[in-house]
């Protein structure tokens, strides 16, 4: 009697953190050492996909910088076919994948096709940047809620955001470098203190990492002054302006501060 194939391949959804190698997770690096193919975006560094074995093969599917741009459908598509055809793939993410990283859809489009699939949390932006610039999302003494946000202007029209920042509580943003004067305009609208602290940190855990500082009715300024770059996070609230202060002076060293508290 003839058994029906076992389903061929699987699709791992692996989160590769914030940048910085040493941030990844032993599983995540164990599947990366073993990988034949690795789906990956274009936040990945070149120094996480280095860990993979020689061989291996990579399909890139940068969102924004390669001009080989696939849509969302098509790479579902894409992780199925390869899962269908035998394959383990490594699909690898920024951050966490299910942390803005429409690691749900892939899932999903997976589970629909019948293809097994794992999921390997990694280090969101917004826990690699708060560690890296010493910045406690909560404390006690400023705040017991965090929300993240995405800042592009579909999650800044459609969403409600009254009450995700202020007094007691943190927001990050992702993705909010562009929208950075409606975001500003938007909080203090609903009833922000303009002069609210924020940190903008940019290339969280790599080298070229900044941290700037500044109150929410100075971010269009600060982000435009300099010239700041996806991707970065903004961090709004009283936690923004607790960091040590050996650190700070530190930061002021690397890059220009945009308001000193
Ligand atoms: N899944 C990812 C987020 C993807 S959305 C995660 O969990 O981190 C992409 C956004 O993440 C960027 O626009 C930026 O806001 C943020 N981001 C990702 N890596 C970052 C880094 N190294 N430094 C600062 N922000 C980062």
């Amino acid at each position: 009697m003839s058994n029906i194939a076992p389903p061929a391949g699987k699709v791992w959804l692996v989160g590769a953190g914030p940048g910085d190698p040493d941030l990844l997770t032993l599983r995540a690096a164990r599947l990366l050492m073993n990988a034949r193919v690795i789906v990956h975006d274009g936040l990945v560094e070149p120094a996480i996909l280095e860990l993979a074995p020689k061989g291996a093969r990579f399909v890139s599917v940068a969102k924004s910088r390669s001009r080989h741009t696939l849509q969302q459908h098509e790479i579902n598509a894409l992780l199925v076919r390869e899962a269908l055809a035998g394959n383990e793939v490594i699909r690898l993410k920024g951050g966490d994948p299910f942390v803005f990283g429409r690691g749900g859809e892939e899932a999903e489009a997976c589970r629909a096709a019948g293809v097994p699939v794992e999921v390997v949390p990694g280090i969101s932006a917004a826990l690699g940047a708060a560690a890296a610039a010493q910045i406690p999302l909560t404390h006690r003494d400023a705040a017991s809620m965090v929300t993240f946000v995405a800042g592009q202007c579909k999650g800044l029209t459609e969403q409600d955001w009254s009450g995700l920042a202020g007094k007691g509580r943190t927001l990050v943003i992702y993705m909010g470098v562009a929208t950075a004067e409606p975001i500003a305009e938007k909080l203090i609208a609903d009833g922000l203190a303009p002069d609210m602290p924020l940190a903008v940190i940019e290339n969280a855990t790599r080298p070229s990492m900044r941290v700037l500082r500044g109150p929410i009715a100075g971010l269009a300024d600060l982000v435009q002054r300099h010239r700041v770059k996806s991707p970065a996070l903004i961090v709004i609230g009283e936690v923004a302006a607790r960091e040590d202060n050996a650190l700070r002076a530190l930061a002021r060293e690397q890059a220009p501060l945009g308001h000193a508290f």
